[in-house]
Parts: structure tokens; sequence; C-alpha cells
């Protein structure tokens, strides 16, 4: 439940970006427990502060990331 209100706080960080629409953001997220507002991808488990909205900072084998390129 705390989900979705934490996710509206991340969004709002991506859009301030000057290049938004390189970002790719759509990739399914999950909270990582034990951290408040920290969420990393489901595929490749990377904190989205790490991926920073960029394709290739997923690992190179992470589903969405292989989904995306195909
Ligand atoms: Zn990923």
């Amino acid at each position: 439940m705390a989900e979705a209100k934490d996710s509206a706080g991340s969004n709002e960080f991506y859009r301030q970006a000057p290049y938004t629409e390189a970002f790719d953001i759509e990739y399914p997220q999950e909270p990582v427990e034990g951290k408040m507002n920290t969420y990393r991808c489901k595929s490749c488990k990377l904190i989205t502060t790490e991926i920073n909205g960029r394709l290739e900072n997923h690992k190179a084998d992470c589903e969405y990331r292989l989904q995306r390129k195909a």
C-alpha cells in the first residue's frame, strides 16, 4: 500500500531532469525492504538511483532491458 504513495515522489524526481524524454522509467519496480523511498527494478534488482532512468544501466541480462531492446 505504501507503493503508490512513494512512487509519486520518485516520478517527480525524474520529471525535473533536463532530458526527460531519454529516461526510461517504465520498468516494473518494487520497494526495497527497510529503505524508505528506495525502489529497485523487479527484474535485475538494481535500485532506481543506480539505474538513474537509463536503460543501459540495467544489468545486461535484465528481463526488462532485453525486452526494450528487442
Ligand atoms: Zn532492470
